[in-house]
């Protein structure tokens, strides 16, 4: 894993992280040339663009999920558990360093445009 600066890690070649303000998480995307879905990046690591959007599905929000049996319905029945998994979708276009959130994220910056965030101490270490 390298740091490529402050909003950018670079955990192999071809693949980048960036940090997510509306998931407090990383999300990935692959760019140049290679297997499945790649972004153009415009190789710009203190203000990254990339195309097309980004959309992260995560638990029941993934296509193809059954009903019932998903991790939110089982903090929903614990109530005391502590969460470390959130169901959602984040949805963003990043530019110029800013992510832009559509309106179909579940978490709260949705329909919002922030700078990217710098990652967490430590995180990926
Ligand atoms: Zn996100
Ligand atoms: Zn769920």
């Amino acid at each position: 894993m390298s740091a490529l600066s402050k909003i950018l890690r670079q955990p192999a070649p071809g693949r980048l992280y960036f940090w997510c303000p509306g998931c407090k998480d990383a999300h990935q995307i692959q760019h140049g040339e290679g297997p499945g879905p790649r972004w153009g990046w415009n190789g710009d690591a203190e203000r990254p663009t990339f195309t097309p959007s980004v959309l992260v599905r995560s638990g029941h929000y993934v296509p193809g999920h059954e009903a019932g049996g998903c991790w939110c319905a089982y903090y929903a029945e614990h109530p005391e558990e502590e969460r470390d998994f959130e169901c959602g979708v984040c949805h963003s276009f990043v530019t110029d360093g800013q992510i832009q959130f559509l309106g179909d994220c579940t978490h709260a910056l949705a329909g919002q445009t922030v700078p990217l965030a710098e990652f967490p101490e430590g995180w990926g270490c």
